[in-house]
């Protein structure tokens, strides 16, 4: 996993008249491998924090680096999960994943390896030839976890996966997601409004405020686990 250093960074949408002092200044500092999780009521900066450690958003004033430098090539480093799966209707699960060897230009035999490496582990191994539409509303967020995974990035994003999703299901892809995280040990911001899975997962949540959006607390967890 990548460090995620952001020293003092701010964003600003629009200008002028129009400007908008969405987020900060706020500080991180996420170690190689640490499960960090953002919390805080909507319109917080959650997703503008997300958006900015993946390199698709500027910061406005201050940086943010990952291991030590800006974000050169963001999507080659990095893996997002939205909580719209953003699945392609007209493509199986396996080759939602595999389109990102395509896109990306990666060796082909090593790519498929990993998408079944990571169907395996996400529980997919009897999805893969089958459309988002035959599959339920958790089996496509796997799916679009395998597909952030496939091109093995060092770190993880994800802004509320298992929003739209029941409460079993949450609790059983969420057992998932940390057996690979533990395996893979991705550094990884997860967005969540749900201060139990926050919990139940990081080793450190960040609770955000509103107007503008700021760091106000920082919770330390010390899960029975196995350390980065
Ligand atoms: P959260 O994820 O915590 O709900 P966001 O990061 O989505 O918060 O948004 C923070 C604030 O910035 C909100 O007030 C939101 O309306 C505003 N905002 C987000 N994206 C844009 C944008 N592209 N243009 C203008 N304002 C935005
Ligand atoms: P494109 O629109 O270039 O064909 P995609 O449809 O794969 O790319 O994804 C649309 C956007 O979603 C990308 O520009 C990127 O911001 C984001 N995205 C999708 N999948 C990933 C991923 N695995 N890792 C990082 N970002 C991704």
């Amino acid at each position: 996993g990548a460090s995620i250093v952001a020293t003092n960074m701010t964003k600003v949408y629009g200008s002028g008249d129009a400007a908008f002092h969405a987020l900060g200044p706020i500080d991180l500092d996420i170690k190689p491998g640490e499960f960090v999780s953002l919390i805080g009521p909507s319109g917080c900066g959650k997703s503008t924090t997300l958006l900015m450690a993946s390199g698709l958003e500027p910061c406005t004033t201050g940086t943010i680096k990952v291991d030590g430098k800006a974000l050169t090539k963001p999507l080659s480093e990095v893996g997002i999960v939205f909580q719209d799966h953003l699945l392609l209707d007209f493509r199986t699960a396996m080759n939602n994943v595999m389109l990102q060897q395509e896109i990306r230009g990666l060796d082909k035999a090593q790519t498929r390896a990993r998408a079944d490496m990571l169907f395996d582990r996400l529980g997919l191994s009897h999805a893969k030839d089958r459309y988002p539409r035959q599959l339920s509303g958790g089996m496509r967020q796997r799916v679009s976890i395998a597909r952030a995974l496939v091109h093995d990035p060092s770190m993880l994003l994800m802004d509320e996966p298992f929003g739209a999703l029941d409460a079993i299901t949450r609790t059983q892809i969420r057992h998932d997601l940390e057996m690979l995280w533990l395996e893979t040990r991705k550094t990884v911001l997860f967005i969540t409004h749900s201060i139990e899975e926050a919990v139940g997962l990081s080793d450190r949540v960040l609770v955000m405020s509103n107007n503008p959006g700021r760091i106000v607390e920082e919770i330390k967890i010390d899960l029975p686990r196995p350390r980065p």
